[in-house]
């Protein structure tokens, strides 16, 4: 079954050369039970560990029931040693803070055969283990362990069995025990090969093959061998592992059951590491969530304001950074108005505006605010609609009326929130009747809308504020396409009306200038995102540095599961899966104190902020990208480990 010819493994030991295999050749039939028997160095690990698949020789060819195995590929040797060989080890390899039952399930889960744990409850039975089944390794003894290891080596109904010193850290009854089992394995027709140094453990064997500085000195059949009825003959099972199927849900289970496990052994580091995702999606989170509400308010705002409106002012001209008195050519008069509506297409409605900060008062109460004079058209532009009384007519606005419109502030300052309609006010001593009262608007940035007083333009200009000029015009688009051809339209008009060149009269889009006012937010909700991002990848660096030292601390785990049958991509998954749980658990922290963090932006910081189920999907795409790039390295090191190099790590 297995034939090696001219075998050679040499070590280089600085300058010295080791040869630990000079030229080895042997056969061992199936059902065969060998030892290897020599002195400790001798090479007999060597020669054991190649013959297993868990290391390659330099020189010599190596066929297993006929097939050439020397070049076989990494997948093709993980299969091979999954479901043809079983091993022993001297140091029983089990995992720590595991069940029995467990760890001799664990080849069943690289098998992909989808063969179930009752397999591995019947070994355990075979070995005499029925009643430990759910001890942890640390509850059982050195026999116990290796009973286990073997009933680990069996569960795939392997064809060799190879078994390294497996008494050599158990005392004497142990081992006579474990070797009695291992005379039962070989009645059952198992092929077994044993490393050892004891000729009492070798003398259980039918043949002794006996090596010495990496060369065969004798090979013969034991003439003390105990006579062993045979049983059963095993076969090497030609069975092809299935694809993923529902036994592979179970297997990612399993896999994502070891993942907790072990990062429930180092629960502090766990936490550290997953802190800096926790800060970078709470960042996250938090960022989206003002940012969103800030959006939302200036929106609002917007739709308070009044939709497709321009605003037509002089411009100013600064020299030397001191701003010029306007010239008379380019003040707007109210003549002007008249025309843009007239004469632009699409022009819904205009209103003259002219403002100042002026003294109100009334009775013993003063209160300064800012008093507009506007058109009639202005109540529908801005939404200004009276929530008591009414706005001004036209007809007062023909005859320069006293009469004013109040915002809630002033009426809140001056009547005590009572009824002011039909009292009078003084504004810059002349007295003004109050025909209205606005409804609520709230404030916008450092602005309170609130805080305003609206007298008839006409009564502004020439009453309050003593001009024949208005300062801008505030108009009306019907339709928010026609906007850039009205606000065209209107500086050619404007232009013509003044014989000026073009830049005397500029237009702003309101839309625009809330633009400019939300542009700083912007900048703000940049800047955050920035610092998210910042530690999002710190938070990933420390995911990869943790799993680093979780491979390095790990390796001879790695090189065991590879022992066992697990491929590279096992192993990557695993470890993947690890960085992914961190970051995940990270990302649940994150959205937590995200949201945490906005409800206190909220409440204790005057700020509006809206959490959308858009940025909780965005935080978990960023963790579990976050988890897989920085998880990746880490995962790719440890499926790159070589089983044997990794089983002696030290
Ligand atoms: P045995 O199992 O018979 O005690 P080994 O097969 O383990 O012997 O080792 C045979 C020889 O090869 C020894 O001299 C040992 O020092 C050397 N050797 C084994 N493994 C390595 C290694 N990874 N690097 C360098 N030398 C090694
Ligand atoms: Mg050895």
């Amino acid at each position: 079954m297995i034939r090696v010819e001219n075998l050679r493994k040499t070590y280089q030991m600085g300058e010295i050369e080791v040869k630990a295999l000079d030229g080895v050749s042997l056969t061992v039939e199936q059902g065969e039970y060998v030892a290897i028997i020599g002195t400790s160095g001798s090479g007999k690990s060597t020669l054991m560990h190649i013959l297993g698949l868990l290391d390659v020789p330099d020189d010599g060819t190596f066929e297993i029931d006929g097939t050439d195995v020397t070049n076989f590929s990494e997948n093709q040797l993980a299969e091979f040693r999954n479901r043809i060989m079983g091993f022993v080890f001297q140091q029983f390899n089990l995992l720590k803070r595991t069940s029995a039952l467990e760890n001799v399930g664990l080849p069943l889960i690289y098998a992909r055969n989808g063969k179930k744990s009752d397999i591995a409850n019947e070994m355990l039975d075979l070995v005499g283990l029925g009643d430990r089944k759910s001890h942890h390794t640390n509850e059982l003894s050195g026999g116990q362990q290796q009973r286990v290891a073997i009933a680990r080596s069996l569960v795939n109904n392997p064809a060799i069995i190879f078994a390294d010193e497996p008494t050599g850290n158990l005392d004497s009854k142990s081992a006579e025990e474990i070797m009695q089992v291992m005379s039962e394995l070989h009645a059952r027709g198992l092929t077994i090969i044993l490393v050892t140094h004891d000729s009492d453990v070798a003398n259980h064997a039918q043949r002794i093959i006996e090596i010495r500085d990496g060369k065969i000195l004798s090979d013969a059949p034991n003439p003390n061998a105990p006579e062993v009825p045979k049983v059963g003959k095993a076969d090497i099972e030609k069975q092809t592992p299935k694809g993923f199927g529902l036994h592979s849900l179970l297997e990612g289970w399993t896999l994502v059951k070891q993942s907790l496990r072990s990062l429930n052994a180092n629960k502090v580091r766990t936490a550290l590491s997953a802190l800096g995702i926790m800060i970078g999606v709470s960042a996250v989170i938090a960022t989206v969530a003002v940012g969103n509400g800030a959006k939302a308010a200036i929106e609002e705002q917007m739709s308070q304001l009044g939709s497709n409106l321009l605003m037509l002012y002089p411009q100013r001209r600064s020299r030397g950074g001191v701003s010029q008195a306007q010239g008379t050519t380019s003040r707007l008069s109210l003549a002007d108005g008249k025309a843009v509506r007239d004469e632009v297409q699409n022009v819904v409605a205009v209103s003259a505006t002219i403002d100042g900060t002026v003294q109100l008062k009334v009775g013993n109460k003063n209160w300064s605010c800012r008093v507009t004079g506007v058109d009639p058209d202005y109540e529908d532009m801005r939404f200004y609609h009276p929530q008591i009384g009414r706005f001004f007519t036209e007809a007062e606005v023909e005859s320069r009326a006293m009469v004013c419109v109040l915002g809630v502030t002033p009426v809140r300052e001056l009547f005590d929130g009572q009824n002011p309609i039909g009292q009078k006010i003084k504004i810059n001593r002349r007295t003004y009747t109050v025909i209205g009262v606005l409804p609520e608007k709230g404030s916008g940035g450092f602005r309170d809308y609130d805080d305003a007083a609206f007298v008839p333009v006409t009564t502004a200009m020439r009453r309050l504020f003593g001009r024949d000029y208005v300062e801008r015009f505030e108009i009306q688009i019907g339709e928010a396409h026609q906007m850039e051809r009205a606000q065209e339209d209107i500086l050619a008009l404007i232009e013509r009306r003044h014989r000026v060149e073009s830049g005397t009269f500029e237009i702003r889009n309101l839309a625009e200038i809330q633009d400019a006012v939300s542009s700083t937010g912007k900048i703000m909700s940049l800047l955050l995102s920035s610092i998210a991002s910042i530690a999002l990848v710190v938070g990933g660096i420390g995911i990869m540095n943790i799993m680093l030292v979780s491979v390095t601390e790990r390796t001879r785990e790695i090189g065991l599961r590879k022992a066992l049958g697990a491929r590279r991509n096992d192993i990557m998954m695993q470890f993947l899966i690890e960085a992914l749980i961190i970051s995940f658990f990270g990302g649940c922290m994150g959205i937590a104190v995200g949201a945490g963090v906005g409800y206190l932006a909220e409440r204790f910081g005057g700020m509006t902020v809206l959490f959308t189920q858009e940025s909780i999907y965005m935080a978990f795409g960023f963790s579990a990208i976050i988890g897989i790039v920085f998880g990746i390295w880490p995962a790719r090191k440890a499926a790159r480990l070589n089983p044997i190099d990794a089983l002696r790590y030290e």
